[in-house]
């Protein structure tokens, strides 16, 4: 957290924080037309008229926008109100070709929510003060002596999900944020590749003396699109705007711009009023009012959210918060251990399976979950074929390879190997004395009170009985052997 790990001065400051973020929907189509919306095609191929705002065209709603919408707000704990409208925003941008953008200035399509999440260790929430639509504007590029528009991002749905000022942290803002895209991946309502720049965000950053009701004005960095950068420029932004008023300056409400080579902000504008932008509701659009069936069925489509599904996890499995936390993040993994550890008495060894083993292997080997020769079972198979002494947890790693290559059951694999652990005593005391009367010195050395020499004899007799050995069961025999 910067203001404890910087300066005396910082202490004496509380950080203040709001996120605007804006996601764009993955629709197939745009909001007010039929163009695809899709990243990476040939520049300004998916457009027509209407998202070129050409005179006289009329948008048509994208309903499946609404319904996302709907979605990510019941997700994020929003209400959604029984009534809805569009409303114009105006100004002129070379990117924008309408002169407007669409947006929902005071009736959006979900209110008053909130967000809970991990944070230090903790628990925090974070109040959601509304999640609109709107829509996305085209995209400039600046060549050495030109400079060019793609509108095949013009139309696109964007949501823009407000916070109220609840963070109070760089850390915690990067946790929001990271929490935040888990959530709208979990609703699969948006793609949130930050490559393709599908998740920005508008950062407002204000700084007050610790205890002070009012806050501070406020400086809003636009269209941040990497979390890791949110975070740098929040910690300069707090140390900046601290050191402003130490030195007796005054702070201004500005638009001020983050420059990631440099690591610093630098001004814009100062910021423009609501007023500025002319406001009117749109004439073309038909204001939208749910109907309860409507959102019924959208409300069976809420998932269970990330933070939920790490808790009951944690509690259901017995697996520790960091396992749970891979599960989470990775959704598809995490799938396929609840329903390998179905019946399976210990699910923390599974859990152990799934991540250390079978992630290793997915990754070495370039596959997917979906592309395992193997089902989930198996791996609770395996687990409990080492919980009941058929085999050591040595040679489950070798079942566990043979199973990932052929998709032969465990069970089999052992069978037709000859891989099953040995517990018979009077097989394993002939290892033992093979091994005993092989390395002498060791047992001296064991004599003499080195406790480690065992340990070295004990691998001897694995090794000889080429993993099969009962371990525990070795231990003792050697102990019994060796003291009398
Ligand atoms: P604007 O009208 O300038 O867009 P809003 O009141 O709509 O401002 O708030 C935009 C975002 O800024 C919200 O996320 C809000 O929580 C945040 N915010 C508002 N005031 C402050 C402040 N003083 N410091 C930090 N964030 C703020
Ligand atoms: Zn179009
Ligand atoms: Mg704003």
């Amino acid at each position: 957290m910067a203001h404890e790990t910087t300066g005396f001065g910082l202490m004496e400051y509380e950080l203040v924080i709001g996120l605007e973020t804006h996601v764009q929907l993955n629709t197939l189509t745009k909001m007010w037309c039929g163009c695809a919306n899709e990243y990476g095609s040939d520049s300004n191929t998916n457009v027509c008229p209407i998202c070129l705002g050409l005179p006289g065209v009329l948008p048509v709603l994208n309903e499946t926008a609404l319904r996302k919408t709907a979605l990510t707000g019941f997700l994020l704990n929003c209400s959604v109100p029984g009534y809805a409208k569009w409303d114009r925003k105006n100004y002129f941008y070379p990117d924008n070709p309408k002169n407007y953008q669409l947006t929902q200035l005071d009736f959006p399509s979900t209110v008053g929510g909130y967000v809970s999440f991990e944070s230090f260790g903790e628990i925090v929430k974070v109040r959601i003060n509304r999640a609109h639509l709107e829509e996305d504007v085209g995209k400039s590029f600046h060549f050495a002596d030109y400079s060019g528009i793609d509108f095949n991002r013009a139309g696109v749905p964007l949501l823009e999900i407000v916070t109220e000022p609840d963070i109070n942290s760089a850390e915690m803002a990067y946790d929001y944020l990271n929490a935040l895209k888990n959530i709208l991946e979990y609703g699969a309502v948006s793609d949130c590749d930050m490559e393709k720049g599908q998740v920005r965000c508008d950062v407002n950053i204000s700084v007050r003396p610790r205890g002070q009701l009012e806050l501070g004005e406020k400086v809003e960095i636009k269209n941040m699109n990497s979390f890791s950068g949110i975070r740098r420029a929040i910690t300069y932004e707090f140390k900046r705007q601290v050191e402003v008023l130490e030195k007796g300056g005054t702070l201004v409400q500005e638009t001020r711009r983050w420059d990631d080579d440099a690591g610093l902000t630098d001004s814009m504008r100062t910021k423009e009023d609501a007023h500025d932008y002319r406001y009117f509701p749109d004439p073309d659009l038909m204001p939208h009012r749910p109907s309860d069936e409507w959102l019924s069925a959208i409300r069976e489509g809420v998932v269970e959210l990330p933070l939920d599904r790490k808790m009951r996890m944690v509690s259901q499995y017995k697996i520790p918060h960091e396992s749970a936390d891979v599960f989470v993040r990775e959704p598809l993994l995490g799938d396929y251990f609840e329903q390998a550890a179905k019946g399976v008495e210990n699910s923390k060894s599974v859990a152990n399976w799934v991540i250390n083993n079978l992630q290793a292997k997915l990754v070495e080997s370039g596959t997917t979950i979906d592309g395992l020769k193997f089902s989930p079972a198996a791996i609770g198979e395996l687990v409990d074929l080492v919980e009941g002494g058929k085999i050591s947890s040595k040679i489950a790693q070798e079942v566990f390879n043979e199973m990932f290559k052929s998709g032969v059951s465990p069970l089999d694999i052992i069978e037709s190997k000859g891989l099953s652990q040995v517990s018979d005593t009077v097989q394993l005391k002939a290892f033992c004395e093979e091994v005993v009367a092989a390395n002498p010195a060791s047992v001296d050395d064991f004599r003499d009170g080195k406790d480690a020499a065992l340990n070295f004899l004990k691998g001897q007799v694995m090794k000889v009985s080429r993993g099969k050995a009962n371990p525990k069961m070795v231990g003792d025999l050697l102990r019994e052997m060796l003291v009398d």
